[in-house]
């Protein structure tokens, strides 16, 4: 059985299917996606996203996983790196990969008229970009993960403005925290496999529909077709074992016998559910080491078009990077639905709607010259506290591996070892790397295996 319904448990359960196991998946909520959920909105008739999702185009676990769903297509992903850089002066750059140049070349043309910091920041950039080539990751691993992202970059020569500017535009949105709290292992781990990896590797992705009619349907009918079933509305209260193996679940209220269990819910969740003889055991509960962080999205509808490109990020101001809902989705105008993502958004979370309101919307009249003169026709602000664990220094030696010591128990989820941070392509890989820890774990104890 599988437990949870978001990308780590979906993608776990079609692993399974693969191989020909009649997978029972148990999802608690009414609906499948996990912290990658769309809601449908009876005004607009269409589906919001609990907040923008995007993905690169190095996440090929996610991609490979939508590509066997048969709905990659329904996701939109750039032929190349293109994104469009606005302050709040309203002074324009690009980062942008180039056609021909091989990687980390490839970003040297947009870099050179980037406008956002001084010749002798891009200059040392280049340097520190280098150097994180250069850098084995893997060799220099707890010395990287004792320190932050800053640290190293100052230590490489980085100023306040090439990290706001430069820096922070990207690690923020991709670990929803900034350099001063991100381990240098992960920040150089993005800009190694994602940035720098290959001229491809950055160009980014989002679904044109909503993030739950994405994979719900599709991956309920794959598991289905190979004998299992997803079952939404079961929640399961305790994962019960003896003698150090997994012997049932309670599943709204009720046992029912199962030997073979993968646990795809956050860490937190996963506390209350363990036996209690195992609950203290920091190998498998991550809930003393890792630590949420919050994105808030805020949504405006304008009765007329405010930027041209389906996405953009905005220096120096909370708006962060703003969402072109109508772009992405082909919604027909003259209106214009916009989707601002902010990430790190503790200082956002626990403020109100009105007064939300009137920060964003002032921030975008003074950035967007269109959205001054332009009607709001609705504002909503989508909060999500738990977004994502937080890729702080020493984190990464704490996030449990996939298998546990109870036989017949793997875990799977955006939060085990993966080496990625709190991603759809974590979540997908940990599916993946629980059904094969399950194999070994079967195999070890003796019990059966898994077809490959
Ligand atoms: C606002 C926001 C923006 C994000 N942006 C991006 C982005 O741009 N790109 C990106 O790659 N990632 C992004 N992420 C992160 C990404 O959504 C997660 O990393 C990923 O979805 C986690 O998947 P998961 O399956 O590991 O966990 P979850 O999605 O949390 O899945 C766990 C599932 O278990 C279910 N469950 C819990 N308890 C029980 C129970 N007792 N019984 C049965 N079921 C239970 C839950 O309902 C849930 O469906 C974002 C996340 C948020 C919240």
């Amino acid at each position: 059985m599988v437990i949870g319904g978001g990308l780590a448990g979906l993608s776990a359960a079609c692993a399974l299917a693969d191989r020909g196991v009649p997978v029972t998946l148990l999802e608690k909520r009414p609906y499948l996606g996990g912290r990658a959920f769309s809601f449908p909105d009876a005004e607009s008739g269409r589906h919001i996203d609990n907040g923008q999702h995007i993905y690169l185009a190095c996440c090929t676990a996610y991609t490979g996983f939508l590509r066997k769903l048969g709905v990659f297509e329904r996701t939109t992903l750039q032929r190349r790196l293109r994104a469009v850089i606005v302050d709040r002066a309203g002074r324009r750059g690009a980062l942008k990969a180039g056609p021909l140049l091989p990687s980390p070349l490839h970003l040297l043309p947009s870099f050179l008229v980037y406008p956002h910091v001084s010749i002798g920041d891009k200059l040392r950039a280049a340097t520190a970009m280098l150097a994180i080539k250069r850098t084995d990751r893997a060799k220099h691993r707890e010395a990287l993960e004792s320190e932050t992202f800053r640290n190293w970059l100052e230590r490489h020569g980085q100023s306040e403005r090439a990290i706001t500017a430069l820096w922070d535009l990207l690690t923020l949105p991709v670990f929803n925290d900034t350099v001063d709290a991100v381990s240098a292992y992960m920040g150089l781990m993005f800009f190694q496999d994602g940035m720098l990896a290959s001229r491809h590797s950055a160009d980014i992705g989002v679904s044109t529909v909503g993030l739950t009619q994405l994979v719900e349907d599709a991956a309920s009918a794959y598991v289905q077709a190979r004998g299992g079933e997803v079952l939404t509305g079961r929640s399961v209260t305790r994962i019960v074992a003896e003698d150090g193996a997994v012997t049932g679940l309670i599943v709204d209220g009720e046992f029912t016998p199962v030997d073979v269990v993968i646990a795809a819910v956050p860490w937190d969740v996963l506390a209350r559910l363990l036996p209690p003889d195992i609950a203290g055991d920091d190998h498998i509960n991550a809930s003393n080491a890792l630590k949420w962080a919050p994105i808030i999205n805020v949504h405006v509808w304008y009765d007329r078009p405010i930027i041209d490109e389906p996405f953009l990020a905005v220096l120096d101001s909370p708006l962060q990077w703003v969402f072109n809902r109508s772009h992405i989705e082909g919604l027909p105008g003259p209106g214009q639905h916009l989707c601002i993502s902010v990430s790190g958004a503790w200082e956002h979370a626990g403020v109100g709607r009105d007064i939300l309101r009137e920060l964003f919307l002032s921030e975008m009249a003074s950035v967007f010259p269109a959205a001054a003169d332009a009607v709001v026709e609705r504002f909503m602000v989508v909060r999500q506290p738990n977004a994502t664990f937080r890729c702080t220094p020493g984190a990464q030696s704490q996030r449990p591996a996939q298998v546990t010591p109870i036989t017949g128990l793997t875990l799977a989820g955006d939060w085990t070892q993966t080496g990625w941070p709190a991603t759809m392509e974590s979540a997908v890989r940990s599916g993946v790397l629980a059904v094969e820890a399950l194999n070994a774990d079967l195999e070890r104890s003796g019990t059966w295996r898994i077809a490959p």
